[in-house]
């Protein structure tokens, strides 16, 4: 409090859209996204020595935050995780590169961070062209390294050691590399300055069943660490430094209105059907270790979605291949009879590829998903064995993300394969895997008869079908009017994929967020979806919500829907056939949903 008490302290309120209720009230804890943006500063000649000690101070904080780290990881791990640590720790002793950084800031006059920032893209660049895959990992490392000395210099501790039991982090954008740095267990809410309803906060946020509120454009600069804060994710408000009168508002809502994100487990559920008959089946989306425990709770079946880039993002570096086939082990294990799908690699775009980042201009079209792996075959390869492996103990299938031509989907089946035979040659079991393609490209859906007589399965990812066909960047609040789930072309195209998929008897699995929505999940039963996967806190709702409707008058309303001119008016259609045949689809404060909600 001491902070409030220097500043300014009126309440102050953002609005922005709430995309996994409930209400908290909390203390800020500003979580930078990640990046860190580095100025060089040029010293007078008389400051040189005072910043070279601040250097060596920061190595030497570092190194005891380290020590610290490694004791922890060695304790909640094990031993055989904490290895890593040594390696980072020999690194902050290398003579060599202490004194580069020293010299740098001497013959430079430079601020400390500037140095450590270009010395360490220097080591960089040299690792970048290692071709020994084992090596160029070290490159993440590094990287590592910097970025703890970087943190050592600003003063601020490891962050995960902030977390209190009433921390409402503020972030400007919380990229999966940041996620990982945080303990979940603790985190009360989120709230970001950017995102939208399917930007990956969102999602992660949903997975987790934290309160969460994005697109508040300018909190982070306001927030400091330390405010006292409610962050009301059923009205989409953050209030910082909330008056009496506020907190005594709030304090005075019942439980349940304040955690409502939270869902409520169904025990043991049985099959899912339509009123009329047709059944349904759901299925879970994962990311983070910390949702695992729900696919069980909801009553999944099975896991549709395992989006394995965020294992990288909890490493800050390429996992190996050994602990990548653990963890599908682990998530085969997990999803039982019903099986998991593994979504290889979808690095580039919004998630971060650390080591590998080229700075691309448009990432959203850049080296993204499928394309990255085939340019990083070793990686490819890697996370092929480590699937096939697991799947000799579980039932396991591979997609491939963001395909556009049936050329990767070739490609990537023939490494796949490769890996396989050698994998047998070598004697080692591996499990039969089917193989699917994402269909999240408009490309794809015009030619997806085409790719559905060559792929096993489709899953029709909806976050980015709805950005490449809108052309939206589904990050972005700037243009979040625009992400509109419900245009008529996104409806098109979901009932031309899973059409294709129905004339070449495979099955079409809907994983993008709008599955796990009650009336969007209508509209694709409607739509003709009959397998959806969501983060796991949405299945009790998405369950109710298709149990109680009938597919026949769903399909009937989609048809009108298809025929529609504008969002708009599919919206508004939505809402009057709908909202009038089954009311509990639009709980009071979803009405002006379907497009605030975007
Ligand atoms: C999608 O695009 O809809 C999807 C399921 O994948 P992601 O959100 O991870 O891009
Ligand atoms: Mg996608």
């Amino acid at each position: 409090m001491r902070e409030s008490v220097r500043r300014t302290v009126r309440e102050e309120r953002w609005q922005g859209l709430g995309v996994c209720d409930g209400i908290v009230l909390g203390r800020v804890l500003r979580i930078h996204n990640g990046a860190r943006h580095i100025y060089r500063a040029t010293l007078e000649e008389a400051d040189v020595v005072r910043e070279v000690r601040r250097w060596r101070a920061a190595v030497r904080l570092a190194r005891r935050q380290l020590l610290k780290i490694k004791a922890r990881a060695e304790r909640v791990l094990g031993s055989e995780h904490a290895y890593i640590f040594d390696s980072h720790l020999l690194m902050l002793e290398d003579q060599k590169l202490l004194d580069d950084v020293e010299s740098f800031i001497r013959l430079e006059r430079a601020n400390a961070e500037w140095a450590v920032k270009v010395v360490g893209d220097r080591i960089l660049a040299v690792y970048a062209e290692i071709k020994d895959d084992y090596l160029r990992e070290r490159g993440s490392d590094i990287e590592d390294v910097m970025q703890r000395i970087l943190v050592a210099l600003s003063g601020e501790g490891p962050r995960y050691r902030r977390l209190t039991e009433d921390a409402v982090i503020v972030s400007e954008d919380l990229l999966p590399s940041a996620v990982a740095e945080l303990d979940f267990k603790y985190a009360r809410a989120i709230a970001t300055d950017a995102g939208g309803w399917t930007s990956h906060t969102a999602i992660i946020a949903r997975g987790l069943g934290i309160p969460a509120v994005v697109g508040l454009r300018d909190l982070y600069r306001r927030a400091r660490t330390g405010d006292p804060v409610i962050v009301d994710a059923i009205s989409g408000e953050v209030i910082l430094h909330p008056s009496k009168e506020t907190i005594e508002h709030y304090d005075s809502l019942s439980a349940d209105n304040r955690r409502a994100g939270l869902a409520v487990a169904d025990n043991a559920p049985g099959p899912l059907r339509t009123e009329d008959g047709v059944d349904v089946v759901l299925r879970a989306n994962l990311e983070l270790p910390a949702e695992f425990e729900g696919v069980k709770r909801f009553g999944a079946r099975g896991v549709g979605l395992y989006r394995s880039e965020f294992l990288m993002s909890q490493r800050g570096r390429m996992p190996s291949e050994e602990e990548q086939c653990q963890a599908y082990e682990e998530i085969a294990r997990l999803a039982g009879e019903d099986g998991a799908t593994i979504r290889l690699f979808d690095l580039g775009g919004d998630k971060a590829v650390g080591t590998f980042s080229d700075g691309e201009r448009n990432p959203a079209l850049g080296l993204r998903a499928i394309r990255f792996s085939l340019r990083h075959k070793d990686e490819l390869r890697k996370q092929a064995r480590a699937v096939l492996r697991a799947a000799a103990h579980g039932r396991l299938s591979i997609v491939l993300p963001m395909i556009s031509d049936l050329t990767d989907v070739r490609q990537a089946r023939r490494i796949i394969n490769e890996e396989r035979e050698s994998l047998t040659r070598r004697g080692i079991p591996t499990g039969q895997v089917r193989m699917g393609a994402m269909i999240e490209v408009p490309a794809a859906v015009l030619i997806a008869d085409k790719i559905a007589r060559e792929v096993d399965f489709f899953s029709l990812g909806t976050n980015d079908l709805v950005q490449y066909l809108l052309a939206v960047d589904r990050g972005n609040d700037a243009v979040a009017d625009w992400f509109r789930s419900l245009h008529p072309s996104v409806l098109a195209s979901i009932k031309q994929t899973i059409e294709a998929a129905r004339a070449a008897s495979i099955p079409a699995v809907v994983c993008g967020e709008m599955a796990s929505t009650p009336a969007y999940a209508a509209i694709l039963v409607g739509l003709g979806a009959t397998e959806l996967s969501m983060t796991i806190n949405a299945i009790p709702r998405v369950r109710r919500t298709v149990a109680g409707i009938n597919a026949g008058e769903a399909r009937k309303i989609a048809e009108e829907c298809l025929e529609c001119e504008t969002a708009d008016d599919v919206e508004e259609l939505v809402r009057v056939r709908l909202g009038s045949r089954w009311p509990h689809l639009f709980p009071p404060k979803s009405l002006p949903a379907p497009k605030s909600q975007e």
